[in-house]
């Protein structure tokens, strides 16, 4: 029995855990200084608005731990010793270890620009976060405005969390279209629009110049870099994207770039020591991944295949095609595979775009101009089901074939509105094609544990 040390009590740490005491009966120590039992990050913004309380965001009860013998340390790591083999405490104490799983998640990135440090100005990534919020954007009459400086997506959480409570927002994007470094152009134009509606100053092409101080330490307003106007605000919330959490390793000998580097077994440089989660950089990521993925799907992931190694079945990170999902104010974004922005996309990959002419719901299909391999799919509005569009990118299926068997990927609640036959009418016009709809296929199966769509078979068009 080997005695596992995780730091990191988030997804990542906690599903190696979860998974190790599923399959062996070591010793597992799980160290945060955040909280001390794990809660869903990306269910922050809820307790903001109301929506339930911070309890509740705890996915397991409190007695969970003890009962699965996983020893909870609420304290945080100022050191690590991968030749020792042990974690040095702040404030004094060390904790040894066989095996050191690093999961130590994001910090929020700052922006170095004046004023950065005065009270009123913020980021949202851990609870204490969210409990200065509360302080700082308690209602409407503590924060007359506020300002968020960067377009991302912790960005537009926060202008819905804040506008939850009435409190006028000002969102500063430095980019000409929300988000387009991701998202595809008629999406970026789509939310760019649904944020306006909710009533959130969309200020696009503006850059922050400085913070400015009301004289007793707290911000008063901001100045745009671009016209020098000032904007009057009591809160400046940064949104401007995370880095990896590893300060505390720079003199450890665990080789650092962005983040830990770590092979295709999740190992660092130091044998036993291994990294998982937002802070994990793949030295080799496996094709069309990046290397640093700080998104909860992967830590998940990356938490499942660590454990299955330290139960002795020693197993590459494969995470299979991409997938995340996030939401845009009440819009539900799902993307798979790869769909790039207008600005990366090259001329190889071709777009296939659909809007609702009044509702806020669109898709994007994006294809290999030569091959006509379907290559990913973003859909806002609109629910699709995981497993078939896994299916379909697993099995190299064109993009006719996928816009045949759109239906199969429908998983909206039932009596929704069905939007298959107008998308493919659309294509159809767009790529001057006659394609019909085919009955819906229930045989996806199962091949060395992934789905596999069935692709043999002769379609309803005779192709
Ligand atoms: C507001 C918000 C919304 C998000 N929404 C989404 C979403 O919709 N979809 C999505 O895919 N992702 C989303 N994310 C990202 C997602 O939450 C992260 O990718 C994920 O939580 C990272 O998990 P992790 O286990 O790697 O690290 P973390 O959750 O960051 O956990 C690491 C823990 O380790 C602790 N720690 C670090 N260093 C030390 C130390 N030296 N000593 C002690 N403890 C330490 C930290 O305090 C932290 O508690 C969101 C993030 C935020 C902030």
């Amino acid at each position: 029995m080997e005695h596992i040390v995780i730091i990191g009590n988030g997804i990542a740490g906690v599903t190696a855990a979860r998974h190790i005491r599923k399959g062996s009966r070591h010793r597992i120590s799980i160290i945060s200084s955040e909280s001390e039992h794990f809660f869903s990050r990306t269910a922050l913004m809820y307790v903001y608005m109301g929506h339930m309380p911070f309890e509740d965001t705890k996915p397991y009860g409190d007695h969970f731990w003890k009962k699965n013998r996983i020893e909870l340390v609420h304290a945080h790591v100022a050191g690590v010793d991968p030749l020792e083999r042990k974690v040095r405490f702040q404030g004094g104490g060390a904790l040894a270890f066989d095996r050191l799983i690093l999961a130590c998640g994001s910090q929020p990135n700052t922006l170095g620009c004046p004023g950065e440090e005065l009270q009123g100005v913020q980021g949202l990534y851990f609870k204490q976060d969210l409990e200065l919020l509360e302080r700082n954007a308690k209602d409407r009459t503590t924060c007359k405005r506020a300002v968020i400086v960067g377009g991302g997506l912790i960005g537009i959480e926060l202008a819905e969390m804040l506008r939850s409570r009435d409190i006028p927002v000002t969102f500063l994007v430095r980019e000409t279209s929300f988000w387009n470094s991701v998202l595809p152009e008629g999406e970026s134009a789509m939310v760019g629009e649904h944020i306006r509606e909710h009533h959130i100053d969309l200020r696009l092409n503006a850059t922050l110049k400085e913070i400015r101080s009301d004289g007793q330490g707290r911000a008063r307003s901001v100045v745009l870099a671009e016209t020098g106007e000032e904007i009057a605000c009591d809160l400046v919330g940064l949104a401007v994207g995370v880095s990896p959490n590893i300060e505390f390793l720079r003199d450890s000998g665990i080789a650092l770039d962005r983040g830990v580097l770590v092979d295709q077994f999740l190992e660092t440089n130091c044998p036993g020591v291994y990294a998982i989660g937002d802070c994990a950089q793949l030295k080799e990521p496996p094709p069309g991944r990046r290397p640093i993925e700080a998104v909860w799907y992967t830590g998940r992931i990356m938490g499942e295949t660590l454990a299955r190694t330290l139960c002795g079945q020693p197993s590459a990170y494969s995470p299979g095609p991409w997938f995340n999902s996030a939401k845009f104010l009440d819009i539900e974004y799902q993307t798979y595979g790869r769909v790039l922005p207008q600005q990366r996309k090259g001329n190889s990959e071709v777009h296939f775009h659909w809007r609702h002419p009044r509702k806020k719901l669109c898709v994007t299909l994006a294809f290999d101009g030569q091959s006509q391999r379907f290559l990913g799919i973003n859909a806002l509005g609109l629910r699709l089901r995981h497993g078939t569009v896994e299916g379909w990118l697993r099995g190299n299926l064109s993009i006719d074939q996928v816009m045949e068997t759109l239906a199969d990927a429908n998983f909206d609640p039932e009596f929704h509105k069905k939007y298959e036959g107008a998308i493919l009418d659309k294509y159809n016009m767009d790529f001057n094609k006659a394609l019909g709809r085919k009955k819906k296929d229930h045989r996806p199966m199962f091949q060395w544990g992934c789905m596999v769509y069935p692709t043999d078979k002769t379609n309803d068009s005779g192709r």
